[in-house]
């Protein structure tokens, strides 16, 4: 049985630009895309070339991918959210995870609350 993990994702079309998604970051290893619906006036997703379907699922041989999607979403974040931003990876179904296919989330551009609740 495959599980839903395995399934294809809006993620994977997008990452092969067979759906379309604005693009404002690429490079080898990842890519960034605005959210479709933005909880805020920045809110972007940084997600990695090779798949990974949720955080749990990362191995020890995934710590530099991870690692190069934090740096990618701290320069993007910086830069388009500059008085500040938060990053939120949702894992699983407490976790509210939608898309099963690794993503960070970017949120900035006004005033965040914490705790989020
Ligand atoms: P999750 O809850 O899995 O962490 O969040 C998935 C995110 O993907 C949601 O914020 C949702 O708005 C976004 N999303 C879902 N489908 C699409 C899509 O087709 N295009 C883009 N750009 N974002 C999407």
């Amino acid at each position: 049985k495959i599980r839903s993990q395995n399934k294809s994702t809006i993620f994977d079309k997008i990452l092969v630009k067979q759906a379309p998604a604005d693009i404002i970051y690429e490079d080898e290893l990842c890519m960034a895309f605005n959210d479709i619906h933005p909880q805020a006036p920045v809110h972007f997703l940084v997600i990695p070339k090779t798949k990974i379907p949720m955080l749990e699922k990362v191995s020890k041989s995934d710590g530099q991918i991870l690692g190069k999607l934090l740096m990618v979403a701290k320069e993007l974040g910086r830069s388009r959210a500059p008085d500040g931003f938060r990053l939120v990876i949702n894992n699983g179904r407490h976790g509210c995870q939608s898309v099963y296919y690794l993503h960070i989330h970017v949120i900035g551009g006004r005033q965040l609350k914490w705790p989020p609740t």
